[in-house]
């Protein structure tokens, strides 16, 4: 469906109807429309136009007179554009290209999600990132100062990224995680997201598996399958990933997992099932793919240690990332793995994209090199964890008897899920409709769920508050109707 971003300018002498025919012939010709787009219904159109209704009937009239737009079959108008448009020297048939790649476009609701995220006026109750208000100003404030005597120059790097940012990370990884990693173990990425596409396309070969959770932060994500793999869903129970349900573990497949606070449902692997996993792993000779997005984020206790750091036999590749503990708009991220397989993905990261910014490279080796870091995730955590409690005290209050919910203690996630078995398409909608943006259970797992992801890191607390007090009802109201 076509979106305006456009609004006629009221002042002007042109009549308003002829701006509106002149802006839509533009973007036809333009090609940013192409061929069988749909156009949004008149009252909407008016709407974005700030325009009455009948104006726009004038203008569409005008634009079918001409051949670029016909009514279109179940109603509503859209793009025709043949005879005008060969007048006008033909755009390329776009459509016909964009669906030819390979890489899969994103979940409808993803695209939705990504798409509002960014529009003011909604309480965003999943969102998987730190409030703009625990961005630490300060301290990012201090580094940046530093950063015109540090930098020596911005050129290109070499295909591991910084050296001196890999060996701050071999320090801490060792002094942090229990993890031996020298610095040629380390591949700096653009953010983990980076780290998981590298894998996929150069590691697996078309026709693999790639074990994971279920459900599992991979499965929103079209990554594994547009190269051509299968992702295959392992439940979960309160220590972690059922391995033992894997049945045909061969060469050529990955299991994943992101052990510590999982993303969506919170869980940390217990420290047996860590140590049975990584057996598992070597006895099948099946790789680990190790997720620690959210390992600093613990609350009131150290989780177990990263599977990594009992690897002797090099089984488990590691990934790290800065995103979730303070900016992810640093896009920074790290891979921790054999020699072998670090180099590999180095060398076709060079030829992607030539290394993650310079910039913030130094800006992460000055950062973890300051004790501040340290300071700053000590605060992070305890505020977390408010904000934590605020969240299930605002459950207990609301979804008593209409949910059950787990009590994380650590990262930014709790799993609802709904014990009625309304429309989550629904829920979605109606929580849109009342100023809610949430992040429906159903993108994260193999099967239909009824779950609903809650990130407490995201929205204010009152906020958060109101947002779940307002979806009790709304669900309430729903069930009610549909029975
Ligand atoms: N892994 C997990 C488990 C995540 O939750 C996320 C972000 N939602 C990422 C990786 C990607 O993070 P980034 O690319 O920003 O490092």
């Amino acid at each position: 469906m076509i979106e305006f971003d456009w609004k006629p300018d009221k002042n002007s002498q042109e009549p308003i109807y002829r701006q509106i025919v002149r802006y839509i012939r533009d973007k036809i010709a333009a090609g940013d429309w192409v061929i069988g787009s749909r156009l949004p219904s008149q009252r909407d159109m008016a709407r974005a136009f700030g325009v009455n209704r009948s104006t726009v009937v004038t203008a569409m009239e005008e634009l079918i007179s001409y051949g670029i737009l016909e009514s279109a079959y179940g109603g509503g108008t859209r793009v025709k554009s043949n005879t005008w448009s060969l007048l006008m020297s033909q755009p390329p048939d776009w459509n016909k290209y964009i669906q030819s790649g390979p890489f899969r476009a994103n979940l409808p609701a993803i695209q939705t999600i990504n798409k509002l995220e960014f529009e003011p006026g909604y309480v965003r109750i999943g969102t998987g990132e730190l409030a703009p208000e625990l961005y630490p100003h300060e301290l990012v404030a201090k580094i940046f100062r530093r950063m015109p005597e540090v930098i020596p120059h911005l050129g290109y790097l070499g295909p591991l990224g910084l050296p001196e940012l890999g060996r701050v990370l071999s320090r801490r990884l060792a002094r942090d995680e229990g993890i031996a990693a020298d610095p040629s173990n380390i591949l700096i990425t653009s953010g983990s997201l980076q780290g998981l596409q590298l894998i996929s396309v150069c590691m697996l070969k078309r026709g693999s598996r790639v074990y994971t959770e279920a459900p599992t932060y991979l499965k929103s994500l079209q990554i594994f399958q547009s190269a051509g793999m299968e992702l295959c869903g392992v439940p979960l129970d309160r220590e972690g990933i059922k391995f033992w349900e894997i049945k045909d573990a061969s060469v050529s497949s990955l299991l994943y997992t992101i052990p510590t606070h999982h993303n969506p449902t919170g869980t940390v692997m217990s420290r047996e099932r860590r140590k049975e996993v990584l057996q598992f792993s070597r006895t099948h000779r099946l790789p680990i793919l190790e997720d620690d997005a959210y390992g600093k984020l613990w609350f009131d206790q150290k989780p177990p240690r990263a599977i990594k750091a009992e690897d002797t036999t090099g089984s488990v590749i590691y990934m790290g990332t800065v995103s979730k503990t303070m900016a992810p708009g640093l896009r920074i991220g790290w891979v921790v793995g054999p020699e072998a397989v670090v180099q590999r993905l180095g060398d076709v990261k060079m030829q992607t994209d030539y290394g993650a910014s310079s910039v913030s490279q130094w800006i992460m080796t000055e950062l973890l090199e300051s004790g501040d870091y340290d300071l700053y995730l000590d605060d992070l955590r305890r505020e977390l964890r408010a904000r934590r409690d605020n969240a299930l005290s605002a459950l207990e209050r609301y979804f008593r008897g209409m949910a059950s919910w787990n009590c994380p203690s650590g990262g930014f996630y709790i799993w609802l899920r709904l014990h009625r078995r309304v429309s989550m398409d629904k829920v979605f909608s109606k929580a849109l409709e009342a100023g809610i943006l949430l992040n429906p259970g159903n993108m994260y797992d193999y099967r239909e769920n009824h779950a609903i992801r809650l990130s407490y890191a995201y929205a204010e607390p009152e906020k958060l508050d109101w947002a779940l007090r307002t979806l009790s009802y709304i669900i309430e109201k729903y069930d009610q109707k549909e029975r």
